[in-house]
């Protein structure tokens, strides 16, 4: 099955060989390296509310400008740090920089909507590492950043393995007042009984379910996530809102947050802030 392919897959990493087409770039000495280099960034993407056109976050989105390769989508390389275990070391940076940078919006953050939270995606390798929820909440009391405004993303595909060790940091994590997103809710090899045993805030509607809304427009399983949420008595986020149409499709169903490009691209830290957090007060809603 796939852990087992990812198994092997670190198996070989771990003897030094190539494990893909994509080559050896994300081994654990590689991405050290490329941290070490100053070769990864975070962009981030605001989440509206669709009432008020307020952003009340953003997800932080990590990029590799590799030296040989040039930009590097997550999409590539991600998969390849979890099978070769740099995952660990990566999301510790991504966890250490999306949290000083929430620390700093809060300082910058003039008007309505004071508290203004960071969502961070983990991996099913993170999550099942003993001591990720004290990580997460060490690196908010180091920036002052309330844990409060700090959401982990996680997938339905990370409760397959370590299931207890998720759970304990799940459990550290919300103890404190994280919120638990499950993000891509639907794509994953889950049952409904899975999300119901699992403590969470916040289901996201993945974007495959959102991208339909135009050529059908109607999306059977988008409507359903927004009536699961309401019926578990959490909250919805839509993925990869593109047009106003599927905004206003998702508006009337009581979808009340989104992300997309209809808002915005994930974008530099500077200008997320620019954009959404520091308005003149002239331009005031
Ligand atoms: P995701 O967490 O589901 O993130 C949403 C993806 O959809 C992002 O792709 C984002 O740029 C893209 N997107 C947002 N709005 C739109 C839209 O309106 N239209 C379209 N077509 N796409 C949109 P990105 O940044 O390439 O990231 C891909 C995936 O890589 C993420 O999916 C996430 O699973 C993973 N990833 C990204 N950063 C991290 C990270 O720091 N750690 C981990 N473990 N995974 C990450
Ligand atoms: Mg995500
Ligand atoms: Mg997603
Ligand atoms: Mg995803």
């Amino acid at each position: 099955g796939r852990a087992g392919k990812a198994l092997f897959e670190a198996q070989r990493v771990g003897r030094g060989k190539i494990i893909t087409h994509g080559g050896f770039y994300a081994s654990p000495a590689a991405v050290r390296d490329g941290l070490r280099n100053g070769e990864f960034f975070l962009l981030f993407q605001a989440v509206i509310d669709l009432a008020t056109g307020v952003a009340i976050g953003a997800e932080a989105l990590v990029r590799w400008q590799h030296p040989t390769r040039g930009l590097v989508s997550p999409a590539e390389f991600i998969p390849l740090c979890e099978a070769s275990g740099s995952i660990v070391v990566l999301g510790q940076w991504v966890v250490r920089e999306s949290i000083a940078e929430a620390a700093n919006w809060r300082r910058l953050r003039r008007w309505e909507h004071e508290e203004v939270s960071v969502s961070i995606n983990a991996s099913a390798r993170e999550l099942a590492s003993t001591g990720y929820g004290e990580f997460v909440l060490a690196e908010c009391a180091t920036a002052g950043l309330p844990p409060a405004q700090v959401c982990i993303e996680v997938t339905e595909t990370d409760f397959g393995t370590d299931a207890a060790v998720v759970r304990a940091n799940i459990r550290v994590l919300r103890g404190a007042g994280v919120l638990i997103s499950m993000d891509d809710f639907g794509t994953g090899h889950s049952s409904l009984s899975r999300l119901t045993e699992i403590d969470l805030d916040v289901i996201k509607i993945d974007q495959s379910f959102v991208a339909v809304i135009d050529t059908q427009l109607d999306s059977p399983v988008a409507d359903l996530t927004i009536k699961l949420a309401a019926a578990l008595d959490l909250q919805v986020v839509a993925e990869g809102v593109e047009t106003e149409a599927q905004a206003q499709w998702l508006r009337e169903r009581g979808c009340l947050l989104a992300q997309g490009y209809l808002y915005s691209r994930p974008v530099a830290a500077d200008e997320f802030v620019a954009r959404f957090l520091v308005q003149p007060s002239s331009t005031r809603p």
